[in-house]
C-alpha cells in the first residue's frame, strides 16, 4: 500500500468523491490531519466512508488564536484521536508576531497530551524549526512525523538524530533544497505525503489529487537511485514500524497484515 502521511481530505469540497475513488483504486492509506475541531469532525465523517482514511485531530498554528482560550473543551477530541496533528509553529507565513504566543500555547498543550497519552505527532514547522526541535526535546516526544520539512539543514540533522520520520511531498519535483533533504534522509525515516488538496494548488494552481503520490515516489526513486517499488515498500515498512506497539493504532495495523 502507498502511504500519504499528511493530507487534508476535508478540504476537497465537491472533488471529495473523485479523491476517494483514487484513494481506493491506488490503495493509498491516507492520514487526514485536521486543522481545527470542525475540520476533525469532517475528517471523521469521511473516514466512515473509506477505511483507508485515518482522521487525526490537531489545531494548526494558523488556527491557534481562535482556540487558545478554550482548549480544555477539546479534551475528548484529543483523547479519541490516535495521532495528534496537524500541530506546530509557523513563523514563515504568519508574520503577525502577536499570533506567536497563541501558537506556542496551543502547540504545548498538544505536546503535553502527546507525552501523557504516548501518541505520535504530525508537525508543521515552517520557519520555526529550531523552536519546534526545542519543544520536542522538552516534552520528550518520541515519535513524530515532520511534514514538508523545508528548514535549515542543521536542525534537519538534529531532528533526524532524534529518530523522527519525515514526509517528502510534491515540492520534491521543483525544489533543490527538498531534493537534498530527500537524498540525505536515512531510509528508515522516509515517509511520503501530498498535503492534498492545498499543497499542489499552492505550487501549481491545480487541486491536488491522491495519485500525485505516485509522482513523489517516482522522483524519490530517481533521487535515491532505486526503484519505485523499493521506495513504496520502504515507506510502508517505515509506517508500520512507526505505529508498532501503539495501542491507539491497533486497528490500523490490521490493515497492513498480509
Ligand atoms: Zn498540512
Amino acid at each position: 500500500m502507498l502511504i500519504d502521511a499528511h493530507a487534508h481530505l476535508d478540504h476537497y469540497g465537491a472533488a471529495l468523491e473523485a479523491a476517494l475513488v483514487e484513494i481506493r483504486q491506488q490503495q493509498i492509506f491516507t492520514v487526514s490531519t485536521a486543522m481545527d475541531p470542525p475540520s476533525y469532525g469532517r475528517a471523521r465523517e469521511i473516514a466512515e466512508r473509506c477505511d483507508l482514511v485515518l482522521p487525526t485531530f490537531g489545531i494548526h498554528p494558523w488556527r491557534a488564536p481562535a482556540y487558545v482560550d478554550r482548549l480544555a473543551q477539546y479534551r475528548t477530541d484529543i483523547e479519541r484521536s490516535p495521532i495528534l496533528g496537524e500541530i506546530g509553529l509557523d513563523c514563515r507565513w504568519v508574520k503577525d508576531l502577536s499570533c506567536h504566543p497563541a501558537q506556542r500555547r496551543v502547540f504545548e498543550y498538544f505536546l503535553a497530551a502527546a507525552r501523557e497519552q504516548g501518541k505520535i505527532v504530525n508537525l508543521h514547522t515552517a520557519g520555526a524549526e529550531a523552536a519546534v526541535l526545542q519543544l520536542l526535546e522538552r516534552y520528550d516526544i518520541q515519535r513524530a512525523i515532520i511534514h514538508w520539512y523545508a528548514g535549515p539543514l542543521d536542525i534537519f540533522h538534529a531532528l533526524v538524530q532524534r529518530g523522527y520520520s519525515f514526509t517528502i511531498g510534491v515540492e520534491v519535483h521543483s525544489s533543490a533544497h527538498i531534493q537534498a533533504i530527500a537524498r540525505a534522509l536515512p531510509a528508515s525515516q522516509l515517509l511520503t505525503e501530498t498535503d492534498n488538496p492545498g499543497g499542489a494548488r499552492w505550487l501549481t494552481g491545480e487541486l491536488g489529487m491522491p495519485a500525485l503520490l505516485r509522482g513523489v515516489v517516482r522522483v524519490l526513486a530517481a533521487l535515491r537511485s532505486t526503484s519505485e517499488e523499493a521506495i513504496a515498500q520502504t515507506v510502508q515498512e517505515n509506517f508500520v514500524r512507526l505505529i508498532q506497539d501503539d495501542p491507539w493504532l491497533e486497528e490500523v495495523r490490521g490493515k497492513f497484515v498480509p
